[in-house]
């Protein structure tokens, strides 16, 4: 990435940050949406509801606080030259779709072939989470996680697939309760050897 794109970053993310709302503000536009579905924000039963989505999304969108390049950085290199394929399988996720804010739930398979060093395992799931903590579509979640991985351990190949149900369409929309999306990205060996990829489709539940 050049130096200008850089500096074009910061520059959006301390935008981003100064635009930051209120956490008042938010809650005001929790009860306006309860009051586009017809209820009263000032009954009892709801009066805390503001309060509680405004603590809810802190927690659904705790990703935009992480770096997941971060979570990668400390690398272990004494593995007595192992290079055989490490698989971190069926890691759980909870995430949201960008484009109806609807829960977006499944699991990660996450496996790479190392080249000289590895990561704790936890990492893996850690990056998986801080990808999944945004508002996201399965396709660009799947990729980023390849992507981050195979930037920061230089492997000799990385493979993530991802199985999601996307309440987007099982709860509303088309209705189709029993579908779920299976999403993959393969790099290095794991793109181009059969073998490889063969091996880690073999460990999938
Ligand atoms: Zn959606």
């Amino acid at each position: 990435m050049s130096p200008t794109v850089h500096a074009l970053d910061r520059a959006r993310a301390s935008h981003t940050e100064n635009q930051k709302p209120a956490r008042s503000e938010v809650e005001a536009a929790v009860r306006t949406m309860i009051r586009w579905t017809g209820d009263n924000p000032e009954r009892d039963g709801l009066s805390e509801t503001p309060a509680r989505v405004t603590r809810a999304f802190e927690e659904f969108f705790a990703g935009y606080g992480q770096d997941p390049a971060d979570i990668l950085e400390k690398t272990f290199e004494e593995i007595e030259g192992y290079d055989e394929m490490i698989v971190l399988r069926g890691i759980r996720f909870e995430s949201h779709c960008e484009h109806h804010l609807a829960p977006i739930t499944g699991k990660a398979w996450v496996a790479y072939v190392p080249s000289g060093r590895v990561v704790g395992i936890s990492k893996l799931a850690r990056v998986v989470d801080a990808y999944a903590k945004r508002l996201q579509i399965q396709e660009k979640m799947t990729a980023q996680i390849a992507n981050t991985i195979n930037d920061a351990l230089k492997p000799q190949g990385v493979g993530v697939i991802l199985k999601a149900t996307h309440h987007c369409m099982t709860t509303r929309g088309v209705h189709k309760p029993d579908t779920d999306l299976v999403t993959s990205r393969m790099l290095g060996c794991f793109r181009d050897n059969p073998l490889t990829r063969q091996e880690f489709l073999s460990v999938l539940d």
